[in-house]
């Protein structure tokens, strides 16, 4: 480990780093890894909107396509104030990966707008979302590139989105987004699919080391998306017990357990976790820190790094967010022997329900839930023990280890079209 030298925290320069780290081990032919380690195509646009104060104000955006050897390309929007394109590349490789391991026909690709979205009112907002459409409106499609929620983008912006692009091209395609609401052609299942599609792998992974779920003590980071779910799931589907929950301004301990309806209303009541009765305050660095069972990062990237890592203490580290765990926080868990499950791994349950509901939308016929669930847990689980056997086949860690099914996935589709 180099000391001295600052880490690296760039997302980009991470991702390609994890997957140079890979192609080694299978020796990935020069010209594939050429071809894998940029965007194939990047688009930057300038968004004026009328705010309600009556002045115009300026934001940028970004869509990138990474990788559609595979398919269409499929990635969120993230509305995120510190979004940059940087972190959108990475993001969007990071969906390559992630379509790849499930094994869905699709590519890779994510957007982004730099943006408050806390600071906007519902108003503004509609007109950013429709804006965004009508930039890069010639970039998407059912057939082209398919965007979903990420960070702070819900439902409600998706059926805006959607509505903007069937305005552009003049008639009925719900599959160009996916997280739209039921009303709108969304899937019974998306709306807790990445936090359940994690379970499933965390399932996996806690019989392989020999953990005992309905005993065990969950910390999580974040309280959006996939958080949330996570802290009602864990105890509906194996007993577990969340002790803390974080959220941008901070989090909360409770020794004996966190009832999640409880913190919910409270937290639409004071806009925050902390201060929840019963519990005691602690900030996002200690939660990481707790001596818990199982670790879930369900936040934004690059939260443990080399200045924590060593002091993680759980069994196994679920990662629900994008890109929570530096390369060298990375080696120095698997040198701990830290079951760390891969965030494109563990948090692709929420691609894989777009998956199902942007073919629901194409066939013109809906599923039922159970159908949903069996067929996400049916996808994670074998995609969970491909990884857990390439990573004892290779003696890598578990993130390598994903890459190297993943990268092969995506090469040999550009092989078959002649990239290479
Ligand atoms: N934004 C989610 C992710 O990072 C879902 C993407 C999608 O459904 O296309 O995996």
């Amino acid at each position: 480990m180099p000391t001295g030298i600052k880490e690296d925290l760039d997302p980009f320069d991470i991702a390609q780093k994890q997957l140079d780290k890979a192609a080694k081990v299978i020796n990935l032919d020069k010209q594939a890894l050429e071809i894998l380690r940029e965007p194939m195509q990047i688009l930057q646009v300038r968004l004026p909107v009328k705010m309600d104060n009556g002045e115009t104000e300026v934001f940028t955006g970004f869509r990138v396509h990474y990788n559609n050897a595979r398919g269409p390309t499929k990635g969120g929007i993230r509305f995120h104030p510190e979004e940059s394109l940087s972190t959108v590349k990475a993001l969007s490789a990071w969906m390559t990966w992630k379509t790849a391991i499930v094994g869905i026909p699709l590519g890779g690709a994510k957007g982004g707008i730099i943006c408050d979205p806390k600071k906007m009112s519902m108003g503004e907002l509609e007109r950013l979302s429709r804006a965004y459409v009508r930039s890069i409106g010639e970039f998407i499609g059912p057939e082209i590139d398919v965007p979903a929620p990420d960070v702070y983008t819900t439902p409600q912006i998706m059926a805006w989105m959607m509505d903007e692009y069937e305005n552009i091209v003049r008639k009925s395609a719900p599959g160009v987004i996916t997280g739209k609401p039921l009303e709108l052609g969304g899937s019974l299942g998306r709306g807790d699919a990445t936090a359940r599609g994690g379970l499933f792998v965390l399932r996996e992974g806690a019989k392989k080391v020999g953990l005992d779920l309905s005993k065990a003590t969950v910390a999580i980071q974040g309280f959006g998306n996939a958080g949330q779910f996570a802290v009602k799931l864990v105890k509906e589907m194996f007993g577990s017990k969340v002790v803390a929950v974080s959220d941008t301004k901070g989090g909360i301990y409770a020794k004996d357990g966190i009832d999640y309806q409880k913190l919910l209303d409270h937290k639409k009541k004071t806009g925050t976790v902390e201060n929840f009765p019963g519990s005691k305050n602690i900030t996002n660095e200690e939660l990481l820190e707790l001596g818990v069972d199982v670790l879930i990062p369900a936040a934004i990237e690059n939260q443990i790094t080399r200045s924590n890592a060593d002091k993680i203490k759980a069994k196994i580290v679920l990662e629900l967010a994008n890109g929570p765990t530096t390369p060298e926080a990375d080696e120095i868990l698997y040198k701990k022997k830290i079951l760390l499950l891969p965030d494109f791994l563990s948090n692709s349950g929420g691609v894989t329900v777009s998956y199902f509901e942007w073919t629901q939308n194409i066939s013109g016929f809906y599923w039922t839930e159970e159908e949903v669930y069996s067929r996400l847990d049916q996808k994670l689980t074998e995609s969970a023990h491909a990884v857990l056997d390439a990573s004892e086949k290779y003696k890598v860690d578990p993130r390598t280890a994903a890459y190297t099914i993943s990268i092969k996935r995506v090469a040999d589709a550009m092989k078959l079209r002649g990239w290479y």
